[in-house]
């Protein structure tokens, strides 16, 4: 998600905004734009594709500083492409109304269809630009009051939005609107006000704040400001603003990691909120534009560590699920590999920080040979984004912990939808498509119930510290989720981990069973679980003590990890959230230093 700001005051406008705009540049976007005014009532807006740093380089070349109020924002395209013509503020026909918008307007097409027919013109592809001239058709044709206009368009908009307003008419007034997106309101000792859609960004500024709430309205009349719920006047908490909590803090957390693993629900939840409309079941396909229209014959996919087994287990549901054949590569050996690019083959590639110089590599040398490529990135002006042709940003926010968690949930969720998406095209079965959608609306949920079991995994982490060697064994799905499972744990615990797909155990590793060599059994009530039950009689057979990760109970396990009841595509993501909760307790028992692991380094730029 990216930002609105908002300031009135009797400082540098274009300054101010320009800073907010910067602090929020890890949130990712793609382009950004500022409108100010000064006490004069003169207008000034500027807008640039890419960084804050191009918006500013405009800025600076402009070199009236007498603004004194404006809204500013950083888009993340959903309605239109990456243009300047779509990048915010936007206007409407007369050019009186000026607004920001984080979010979507879900019904924009038919609202713009009806203004077109009262002959609007439109200068860009976005919803927020319908939203402008929405606000001067029932402005002029019934109130003339921008307080009531803004309330008229409360109720014909659907979520999901943050909105900022400004009109040329009323200068010394500001409106902001907010539904599902966040949005804070904040003042000062100096009369200053200001919105926000993160407190961060406000650090060193603000003094107090107000969280909007989900329908509220605020208006601004010169130094006061009322806030209004379903139309009557309301009031929302004043808090004061603690600037040392608004530090990229633990909070009450002990690790980083920790705090991590507990954000996963809400930022699974944003990401899907930007692609998927749960209500009528559909995906937001401007937000997949990255994949293309084109039917590739083959996906190969390319990264390290931690990402490769987000492919990996991506690849296994586009085979299931959209029937496209797919290859998950090791960033650092696929290089080495003689390799034919082939117009009809998509080479895709992951990296949490952008920068991982094995993934980079490669697709060099894919785009030598004029390979397709697609990028997905959490940093948005990484190196990979750059380099690809087209790029899905995953929006997990910053991840300070060494060890990736959010940043292996999120982009798994993403690829879940992606697989969906192609499904569907390719005439995937519609019960099947149903089915997982119900279940995904309630995958936050069962992440809480899988967090909710922290203290039962950290008594099991007491059990297993006695050990040094561990196997982590899954089939199907699950297998590359008991190797994410184990890599965690070995990244953090320093204890020797090794992942097998369990049947192949029996081929040569079984050998090392015995009590002392435990092992972490991904084990839901899946396709695969009648031929996962022989593979646990194989190693309880041999004295072997396994810890399970299932929705339901089997008397045979030495310990269990209860997650709930889903679906094959869903239980993947609970046994990883099961996992890291594991390998973190552990770590933490041993008092290794959980954040920054020994020997390992957050963005590998090293080949
Ligand atoms: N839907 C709007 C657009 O595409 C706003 C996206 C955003 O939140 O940045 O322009």
């Amino acid at each position: 998600m990216c930002g609105i700001f908002g300031y009135k005051g009797k400082g540098d406008a274009v300054a101010i905004l320009t800073k907010w705009l910067q602090r929020l540049e890890y949130r990712g976007y793609d382009s950004a734009g500022v409108c100010v005014v000064n006490d004069d009532n003169v207008m000034y807006r500027e807008r640039a594709v890419g960084k804050v740093a191009e918006l500013s380089s405009k800025l600076q070349q402009h070199k009236d500083r007498s603004y004194t109020r404006g809204i500013a924002h950083t888009r993340w395209a959903t309605h239109g492409g990456v243009t300047e013509s779509n990048t915010h503020p936007h206007q409407s026909n007369d050019g009186k109304r000026t607004i920001v918008h984080n979010g979507i307007v879900e019904n924009y097409s038919k609202l713009k269809k009806e203004l077109e027919k009262k002959w609007y013109e439109f200068h860009s592809e976005t919803d927020t630009e319908v939203v402008a001239n929405l606000l001067q058709e029932h402005y002029d044709s019934n109130t003339a009051n921008m307080l009531e206009t803004a309330q008229i368009l409360q109720k014909l908009i659907r979520w999901a939005y943050a909105l900022l307003i400004m009109h040329s008419d009323h200068p010394d007034e500001m409106i902001a609107i907010r539904l599902w997106s966040p949005l804070v309101y904040a003042t000062n000792t100096a009369w200053e006000q200001f919105f926000s859609s993160d407190t961060q960004a406000l650090a060193g500024y603000a003094q107090q704040m107000t969280y909007l709430e989900d329908g509220d309205l605020l208006h601004i009349q010169g130094d006061t400001y009322t806030i209004y719920a379903n139309g009557e006047v309301t009031k929302r908490n004043i808090e004061d603003f603690d600037q040392e909590a608004l530090e990229a803090s633990k909070g009450d957390y002990k690790h980083f990691m920790l705090k991590e693993i507990y954000e996963q629900p809400v930022t699974v939840k944003r990401t899907m909120q930007w692609r998927v409309n749960f209500d009528t079941m559909s995906l937001h396909a401007d937000t997949f534009h990255g994949m293309g229209n084109e039917d590739y014959k083959k996906i190969v996919t390319v990264a390290c560590g931690t990402m490769h087994h987000v492919w990996w287990l991506w690849t296994y549901r586009l085979q299931n699920l959209a029937w496209v054949p797919a290859y998950a590569e090791i960033g650092s050996e696929y290089e080495n590999k003689p390799f034919f690019v082939d117009p009809s083959v998509l080479h895709m590639f992951l990296s949490q920080s952008g920068e991982t110089a094995d993934t980079l590599e490669t697709l060099k040398m894919v785009k030598e040979q004029w390979g397709k490529t697609l990028g997905i990135v959490n940093v948005v002006w990484s190196s990979i984004a750059r380099e690809t042709d087209n790029g899905l940003y995953v929006r997990a926010g910053t991840e300070i912990g060494v060890a990736s968690t959010k940043a292996f949930i999120t982009p798994s969720v993403l690829m879940l939808l992606t697989s969906l998406f192609l499904g569907k095209r390719r005439g995937m079965r519609l019960t099947k498509y149903q089915q997982i959608m119900r279940e995904l609306q309630h995958l936050p949920a069962y992440i809480e119930t899988v967090l909710d079991q922290s203290d039962h995994i950290r008594s099991i982490a007491m059990d297993l510290i006695q050990y040094e060697d561990f196997f982590f064994l899954g089939r199907g799905y699950q297998y590359p989720i008991a190797a994410e499972n184990s890599l965690k744990f070995k990244e953090i615990t320093y204890l020797h981990s090794e992942a097998y797909a369990a049947g192949e155990l029996k081929h040569g590793s079984l050998a090392l069973i015995d009590e002392k060599f435990p092992t972490i059994y991904n084990l839901p009530h899946d396709e695969m679980y009648e031929a996962n039950l022989s593979n646990f009689q194989e190693i309880k057979a041999r004295k072997g003590k396994i810890c399970v990760i299932w929705d339901k109970r089997v008397e045979e396990a030495d310990r269990q990890i209860t997650i709930p009841e889903t679906i094959d595509e869903i239980y993947p993501f609970l046994t990883a959230v099961a996992g890291q909760l594991l390998a973190y307790h552990v770590a933490d028992l041993l008092w290794n230093d959980i954040d920054k692991p020994r020997n390992l380094a957050k963005s590998v730029t090293v080949k």
